[in-house]
């Protein structure tokens, strides 16, 4: 890419206006802007849009695939250090080992098989990535996630019996409902179970969220611009 397309490239400006937009929904919500954390979700994106985003000083990434993030961040690691990534996609109890090598992390741990092969990995690699465990706040059917009634029990068995450092919680909320009453009812599940990071909206809600609680906004398009379709790999 020539310097010409470089400096046009929007994506810092984007950036920007999100980073502004964030600002003005801390304060409306009367809440310390270090509270919100932004994470540049990647998946499918073009190598430059990710490049722009390191550019313009973003330094937290969220990621949906562990071969796309295989791919993407040792390199750049190297490169620009001190790079935070999430996992933010489903995640198969057999790619636990890459995922707790890959990520600082892992916001999708949602079901026993995937604790205790993250609990194993852990041990096996000394590596502590961060956890959050997934809820699925809709109880709606094909979503990922604990349901709220199985939550505390499934903590018990992340915290005490496999010693998980789990941090937060993380939701991805029915698509044709408002946000407001998921990161309300997110906030509410992590305060009574003593976790601090509540990971919830995404391009369209995220403002919303952080009114109601959101710590972790998950932010894409509104950054990096539409997904390209993806290309088979
Ligand atoms: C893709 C994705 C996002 C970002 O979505 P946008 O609408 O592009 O901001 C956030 N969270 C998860 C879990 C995702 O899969």
């Amino acid at each position: 890419m020539d310097q010409h397309e470089l400096s046009v490239n929007p994506v810092s400006e984007r950036l920007q206006t999100v980073r502004n937009r964030i600002e003005d929904a801390c304060e409306l919500a009367k809440r310390p802007q270090d509270e919100v954390t932004l994470i540049a979700v990647g998946k499918a994106q073009p190598e430059d849009r990710i490049i722009a985003a390191l550019d313009a000083g973003q330094r937290i990434f969220g990621e949906n695939y562990v071969q796309e993030a295989k791919n993407r961040w040792p390199a750049l690691r190297e490169h620009y250090g001190d790079i935070e990534v999430h996992m933010i996609g489903a995640l198969q109890s057999n790619k636990a080992g890459d995922a707790v090598e890959l990520f600082d992390v892992i916001q999708t741990l949602d079901r026993p098989k995937l604790a205790q092969a993250l609990a194993k990995e852990i041990a096996k690699q000394g590596r502590h990535p961060r956890l959050f465990v997934q809820v699925n706040t809709g109880n709606e059917d094909q979503k990922a996630g604990v349901s709220t009634d199985s939550l505390v029990s499934f903590l018990r068995l992340c915290r005490e019996e496999l010693k998980l450092n789990v941090e937060g919680l993380m939701a991805i909320p029915p698509v044709d409902e408002d946000v407001a009453l998921h990161a309300a009812l997110l906030a509410k599940l992590a305060n009574a179970n003593a976790l601090s990071c509540v990971s919830i909206g995404m391009s369209a809600d995220f403002d919303v969220a952080i009114r109601f609680g959101a710590t972790h906004v998950r932010v894409g398009t509104e950054i990096f611009g539409k997904r390209p379709p993806k290309a088979m790999s």
